[in-house]
């Protein structure tokens, strides 16, 4: 690989060089940017298991905590066999940025464990998740730090985490992570909040560019938590969802997938979601014809002829290789970094809106917050009440990005990064001021 393809693909480069780009724009102040340079701190613990086999295996954990100027360490863990260090450092930093544009007390950190917990059982995964709380312990905290789910990782292990946490430190702390289940202190529409989230910032650009969201094509690469419930707000909001894809392939039907809870069942169902072509609870590929479906890799769902494509999978999804071949002028970014420095140059030349991913999923981070409030303050807030909190925080972040692209004259994504460096200045201007 080249020298300079190599620093694109790399997160944490790219998050550096996206930083130092925007800091230009609004002439940060050098102690800020030096701050938001580094990650504050990094944490790596190595976690040695015991299989049921007997057999002995060493997982690497990683937490950073990249910067609490605005409040509290706040971003997912990952359990993914990709994880490393560089990777979990610009998870943690976008995590800063992310949530000073969605505007929580928050600063950004980001954790995980390099596993596939695919191939563990349950009782493993357990063992490893709370070996790695043990082990970080003294760096969390609902002051401190607060992780809460990120790729591979669900409110069970939410659960285990503060069961462990609240063993350790003799007392019940619901506020140590969020993405809880309800009975532990999980807070209503915490698990929908990314994808309905989305939705909201995606209606807010759309009303102000004057379009209407009836009848566009959406195709969406990546069908976890965020991609299957994405799919099913945005079809209700009257958008034609035609694709869907998982790591292993996907599904097109250019007249729009009707039924998006059969086919998730059916990915449940069969572990994955090629061939899952539904007529009435009847999911299979024998369907595909009827339905007008084709079969489709899941590398090609974002070159497909839609009006949207949302990335909802993982880092570098969209590469100067593809971002040619892209025919869709909106692009909604709901995984973390998808799209590469040089596919975002492209896509800038080609006038595509790229809706960028430290606003377009920041609806989790949102409603994370939602729940350590609720948990600290002794509130429950029911579901309507968290979705009209969240759709009020996404159209005033929106609202707030789309401005300052338009007195700048400059991207979203460089928007976004703007509105977020300004308020972390303001931030450390104040707490340099108190000193
Ligand atoms: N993992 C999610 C994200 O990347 C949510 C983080 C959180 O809720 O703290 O934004």
């Amino acid at each position: 690989m080249k020298e300079k393809t190599m620093v694109n693909n790399n997160p944490w480069k790219r998050a550096q060089k996206q930083l130092r780009k925007a800091a230009r724009y609004i002439k940060l102040d050098p102690l800020t940017l030096a701050k938001l340079s580094n990650p504050d701190r990094v944490v790596e613990v190595s976690l040695p298991i015991k299989l049921g086999s007997g057999e002995i295996k060493v997982f690497q954990g990683y937490r950073v905590q990249h910067n609490n100027i605005r409040g509290p360490y706040k971003g997912g863990l990952r359990y993914h066999q990709k994880v490393d260090m560089d990777e979990v450092k610009a998870l943690a930093f976008w995590m800063t940025i992310k949530n000073a544009v969605v505007n929580v007390p928050f600063g950004g950190g980001k954790g995980g464990i390099a596993v596939d917990p695919k191939t563990l059982e349950e009782l493993e995964l357990e063992k490893l998740t709370r070996q790695f709380t043990r082990k970080i312990a003294d760096f969390i905290g609902p002051q401190k730090d607060v992780p809460a789910p990120d790729v591979n990782t669900n409110p069970k292990i939410m659960s285990w985490i503060k069961n462990e946490y609240s063993n350790l430190t003799g007392q019940d702390s619901p506020a140590v992570v969020t993405g809880k289940p309800i009975e532990d202190g999980g807070s209503q529409g915490r698990t929908e909040a990314t994808g309905l989230g989305g939705v909201y910032a995606l209606l807010t650009v759309l009303s102000k560019l004057g379009k209407d969201p009836k009848g566009m094509s959406v195709a969406i690469q990546g069908f976890g938590n965020v991609g299957s419930f994405l799919a099913k707000f945005l079809q209700k909001e009257g958008f034609k969802v035609v694709a869907l894809s998982d790591s292993k392939g996907g599904i097109y039907i250019p007249d729009g997938i009707r039924d998006i809870d059969e086919v998730k069942r059916c990915k449940e169902e069969k572990g994955l979601l090629a061939g899952c072509y539904c007529v009435g609870s009847v999911c299979d590929l024998k369907n595909m014809k009827n339905l007008g479906g084709k079969n489709i890799e899941a590398d090609k769902v974002l070159t497909l002829p839609v009006d949207i494509i949302v990335p909802a999978a993982l880092e570098n999804s969209i590469t100067k290789e593809n971002a040619e071949k892209i025919t869709a002028k909106i692009i909604l970014e709901m995984a973390n970094g998808p799209t590469t420095l040089e596919a975002d140059e492209i896509l800038q030349k080609k006038d595509v809106v790229v809706i960028p991913d430290i606003l377009a999923n920041s609806g989790g981070v949102a409603v994370s917050y939602f729940e350590w409030y609720q948990n600290l303050n002794s509130k429950h807030w029911g579901k309507e009440e968290v979705f009209k909190k969240l759709r009020e925080k996404m159209e005033k972040a929106t609202g707030k990005v789309l401005d300052t692209s338009n007195k700048y004259g400059v991207s979203l994504r460089e928007a976004a990064y703007i509105v977020a460096l300004n308020r972390i200045q303001e931030k450390s201007q104040n707490i340099l001021s108190l000193k």
